[in-house]
């Protein structure tokens, strides 16, 4: 039996983090190892130049980074393709041949890419890559036949699109050599991890996010920063847990369920120190964190068979999109020189 794909991937614009840990990582990791998947996982460095084009040396610092903190939470090359997305150049055909099935007016009314553009104050200076990047993704997950997406849930509106693509394509060329995917979503509430600031999404590219590579001292920093209640000034005053980040990350790592109640009530009613409920929250999250980082310490002393692993995984990746396009292109009907020398 053929084993369902599974396609998703990372920007490379900055190391992970525990966003992307609880709301992706560790679903894959499950989804590897029950064997009933093939899946791919793609460091998406061609998306992230859409708004890091000035920055190239950035792409390419975290490309390794990111091939370690997979490495770190327990991706296995031998049961999952690694890949980078740049070396599969049957992505840039099919991406151009799918913007002419997608209108400038659908492509507006994406409300992640709304959000990520008021985000990062482009202004009027949208980069048309950018703009048109959930197209890209598109080809990403089709020319895999991806037929799940595991994502967080910035990443609905993404798969949506894709749908429609499929649709259209196969509507378009008379065919039904693409799949439509669905999207693998987590758990209510670990689909988009709030920033230590408290703003709704942790993320590489806004400064809030807890590393998986953070040292145990870098941690306890972050931490101790993290945005509480703001009128909880004394420690006998009344807290709200509502809002308040430590409680959201608590809720999230601390297996003890009972212990976080009991600390709620404790705030709630006054008494509890911010200082002494961040001291207990540093040691939840390094009980989670420490072995993930010794892993990632031990990875991270030979660069070149990352590397390696990299290519190999992209070679994989290359063979199975290349016979996709061979299909694509019969479908469309570019394949004017099949055949001949
Ligand atoms: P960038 O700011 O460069 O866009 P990012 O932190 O949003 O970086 P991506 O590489 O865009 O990270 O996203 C990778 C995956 O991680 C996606 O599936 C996304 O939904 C998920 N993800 C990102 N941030 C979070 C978060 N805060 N909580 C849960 N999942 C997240
Ligand atoms: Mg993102």
């Amino acid at each position: 039996m053929t084993k369902e794909i599974y396609l998703t991937g990372d920007r490379p614009t900055g190391k992970l983090h525990i966003g992307h840990y609880v709301g992706s990582l560790k679903n894959r990791v499950v989804m590897q190892n029950s064997g009933d998947y093939d899946p791919f996982v793609m460091i998406a460095d061609t998306q992230a130049f859409t708004d890091n084009a000035r920055d190239p040396k950035k792409i390419r610092d975290s490309l390794t980074e990111v091939a370690l903190d997979y490495l770190a939470v327990g991706l296995d090359p031998k049961k999952t393709t690694i890949f980078v997305q740049s070396q599969i150049k049957g992505l840039f055909e099919l991406t151009s041949y799918y913007m002419n099935l997608v209108t400038v007016a659908r492509l507006q009314r994406n409300p992640t890419v709304k959000a990520e553009i008021q985000q990062k104050s482009f202004g009027e200076s949208i980069p048309a890559g950018f703009f048109t990047y959930p197209v890209s993704q598109a080809a990403d997950i089709t020319i895999f036949r991806a037929k799940k997406v595991p994502v967080g849930d910035d990443q609905e509106p993404m798969i949506e699109q894709t749908r429609e693509l499929v649709r259209s394509f196969n509507n378009a060329y008379h065919t039904d050599i693409l799949v439509e995917p669905e999207g693998v979503f987590p758990e209510k509430g670990l689909g988009r991890i709030p920033g230590i600031d408290g703003d709704a999404k942790m993320s590489k590219s806004l400064g809030n996010a807890i590393y998986l590579s953070d040292d145990a001292d870098t941690v306890a920093a972050k931490v101790k920063q993290m945005y509480t209640d703001p009128k909880h000034v004394a420690v006998d005053d009344p807290g709200h847990v509502e809002g308040n980040v430590v409680f959201t990350y608590l809720d999230i790592f601390d297996p003890d369920t009972k212990q976080v109640a009991d600390l709620k009530a404790q705030y709630t009613h006054g008494g509890l120190g911010d200082m002494k409920l961040k001291k207990y929250l540093i040691e939840v999250l390094e009980s989670e964190l420490k072995p993930i980082r010794e892993r990632r310490i031990a990875f991270a002393q030979d660069i070149p068979a990352i590397l390696q692993m990299l290519k190999d995984g992209s070679d994989h990746a290359n063979e199975i999109a290349e016979a996709t396009m061979k299909e694509i292109r019969q479908a469309i009907g570019v394949n004017y020189f099949a055949g001949l020398k």
